[in-house]
């Protein structure tokens, strides 16, 4: 028989106070528990990547763009290519990743 496409579940036995520490902040975030898992570990991932690769230089930036799209800004941004503020009300580029990061860029970075 061909397993290979069954998930698995993987159960952790954790303290009382970190159950409720998790619960809590689930409940804080109106999220369920698993949902919040997730959440972090993705978020770690992605914290721990980018960190791996400013120490170690590996990626080039912005390698994880998968698309780009033209936006009008709702709300003051900050260019991820030169650090400059983009207002409110001005078209700017957003760069999609795979993940739930976004670059945006101003008009003279990604015109
Ligand atoms: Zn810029």
């Amino acid at each position: 028989m061909d397993n290979t496409n069954k998930d698995y579940v993987i159960n952790l036995r954790v303290s009382r106070a970190t159950y409720e520490k998790i619960k809590h902040k689930a409940r804080e975030n109106s999220e369920s528990v698993s949902t919040l898992i997730r959440k972090a570990i993705s978020d770690s991932v992605e914290i721990i990547g980018d960190l791996s690769d400013e120490l170690f230089q590996k990626r080039e930036k912005f390698k994880d763009i998968i698309g780009y799209h033209r936006f009008k800004t709702a709300q003051e941004l900050e260019c991820a290519q030169c650090r400059s503020k983009i207002p409110a009300g001005e078209t700017a580029t957003v760069g999609e990743t795979e993940k739930t990061r976004k670059y945006f860029f101003c008009k003279i970075c990604r015109p």
